[in-house]
């Protein structure tokens, strides 16, 4: 008997159940799309089901526990997400006593980053390290912090919110309430805000990049302008926290060569013990998966 977990990814655009050995094979995965339009009780039996079905695949002997992920601000005590701009339908609602109700089975809760962090950290690039720092670029940008091997979830688990530590004191307001978060300034959606005033018109961040690597000077000063505001934010949390490793994911990371630069050199002037010490910045390694292998890695990581 192999043993085995669930682990459940709900994401922007889709939904990924996957069964999960412990040493990270994959042993069954179900996609779905995320029928946000259709309200909380699809989304609820949509998760149900892709449960319900690699459970039943596997059988229940084996199953060491099952891991749910999603985006936003989570209270783990309540297991409700308080705040979340992807699926407010979800908002204040008990996602985890419910979907454990409708399972028969316990089910952990846990934030989209905070698991990306965690998958990292198991079987991506930080598994050769006990501390490490992770930011998803995204959309907006999460964060979730690994320290001594184990997840930093703070009094009600609200720890990581990396997205909203302030990088321009009176920058671009944000959903948060607060102004210049680093997500306003260094995130996807900030890269196409930026691109926006520009006069680019609709281009997204890919686009963006596309230009830089065409050699438009303006759209390689936008990501020299993220990379600031990463560089200030990256100073921070090594001053903080003094973690080895520094790992960004998300489709943004693409333009690392345009970023990266400004970002380092912001790092290094800002951050005495980033200058000083061998502090690795680098690469995320699972890319989207990382929230999947996280989100089975919970019941193991209790
Ligand atoms: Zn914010």
């Amino acid at each position: 008997m192999t043993e085995y977990s669930i682990g459940l990814d709900l994401g922007g655009t889709n939904l990924r159940a996957a069964a999960i050995d412990r040493e990270g094979k994959m042993l069954h995965l179900v996609t779905g799309r995320t029928q946000y339009s259709e309200g909380r009780d699809a989304i609820m039996t949509d998760m149900v089901e892709a449960i319900t079905t690699v459970r039943d695949r596997q059988g229940a002997t084996g199953l060491a526990g099952i891991g749910v992920v999603v985006p936003g601000f989570i209270s783990l005590e309540e297991g409700v997400v308080r705040n979340c701009n992807n699926i407010p339908s979800l908002e204040d609602f008990p996602i985890r006593d419910q979907l454990s109700q409708r399972l028969n089975a316990a089910v952990i809760l846990e934030n989209d980053a905070n698991a990306a962090a965690l998958g990292e950290k198991w079987i991506g690039a930080g598994r050769d390290v006990n501390d490490l720092v992770l930011l998803t670029l995204g959309t907006g940008i999460g964060g979730g912090i690994i320290c001594d091997g184990k997840m930093v979830r703070g009094f009600m688990g609200m720890a990581g919110e990396l997205g909203h530590i302030t990088v321009v004191p009176n920058g671009l307001p944000c959903g948060c309430g607060n102004r210049g978060c680093l997500e306003k300034h260094a995130s996807a959606t900030a890269i196409s805000a930026m691109a926006r005033l520009l006069g680019y018109g609709d281009a997204t961040a890919k686009q963006v990049h596309e230009r830089a690597v065409a050699g438009d000077e303006r759209a390689r000063e936008i990501f020299a302008s993220m990379g600031e505001s990463l560089g200030i934010a990256l100073a921070m949390l090594v001053n903080a926290f003094n973690a080895p490793l520094y790992l960004l994911s998300g489709g943004v990371i693409g333009a690392w060569d345009f970023f990266a630069p400004a970002m380092l050199a912001e790092a290094r002037r800002r951050s005495f013990s980033f200058r000083t010490t061998n502090t690795r910045v680098e690469k995320a390694k699972l890319g989207g998966e990382a929230g999947l292998f996280g989100a089975a890695y919970l019941p193991w990581a209790k």
